[in-house]
């Protein structure tokens, strides 16, 4: 394809919040970012015969970044909406996610979403979690920078619960949490994550769709999942 050597191969630059583990985030001694997403993208880059660098900003600058040219893909836990969808195209989805509601390990009047009602709840800016939280009925919601510092906001006291993305959430509990917060409830909805590009970059779109199903096929989908998700 092209004959390219590695030498000339053409970069696809990537944004994303590595604030999101296990999905993106950076490793803590060499801050270089990791994650189920960083691995995907990068062979997905490969695949294409692109040299994938990778770029942090906050998740609500994606889009605008996108939109500006000055990424070529965001690949950040999105999940793809039809509000986003008039900004930007969107791969098939890559992986099923959902929404749930966070809570202090000793919270027992929060079981589930008819609890939620007026009470204070923490979200990441920019994101469905924040949407959804708005339309809790009496509810007080504080939008952080990024989803840590939301779950922060819940150990110190200063709000009830988190609403964020379950897989997200499950690591947090399992790695940092666990004494401090619980996942109660059912997940709130299913989303499904996508690669977002640029509106008019439709050829790019479609490269990333073929190799996102070459992946799948040849098996190197799976063995990402399993790396990050597998038990
Ligand atoms: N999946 C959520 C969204 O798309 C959160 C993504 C994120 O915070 N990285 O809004």
């Amino acid at each position: 394809c092209g004959g390219k050597t590695p030498q000339q191969a053409k970069v696809l630059k990537i944004g994303t919040d590595a604030a999101f583990a296990p999905f993106e985030f950076q490793d803590e001694k060499s801050k270089e970012y990791i994650g189920f997403d960083i691995d995907l993208i990068k062979a997905i880059g490969k695949q294409m015969g692109y040299e994938v660098k990778v770029q942090g900003m906050g998740f609500d600058g994606l889009i605008p970044a996108l939109e500006a040219g000055q990424i070529d893909a965001a690949v950040s836990g999105m999940t793809i909406t039809e509000e986003r969808g008039k900004k930007v195209n969107f791969s098939k989805p890559y992986y099923t996610s959902g929404l749930s509601i966070v809570v202090k390990q000793d919270n027992a009047a929060i079981k589930e979403f008819k609890d939620l009602e007026g009470k204070r709840l923490a979200v990441q800016i920019g994101t469905t979690g924040a949407n959804f939280a708005k339309k809790v009925k009496d509810a007080k919601v504080r939008e952080f920078n990024t989803a840590p510092e939301a779950f922060l906001e819940l150990k110190a006291g200063g709000v009830d619960a988190v609403i964020n993305d379950l897989p997200v959430n499950e690591y947090y509990i399992a790695k940092t949490g666990s004494k401090d917060a619980k996942i109660v409830g059912k997940p709130l909805n299913s989303e499904n994550y996508g690669i977002a590009t640029a509106k008019k970059n439709t050829e790019l779109a479609q490269k990333i769709d073929k190799a996102l199903e070459d992946l799948k096929k040849s098996g190197e989908y799976d063995k990402i999942y399993e790396k990050w998700f597998g038990r």
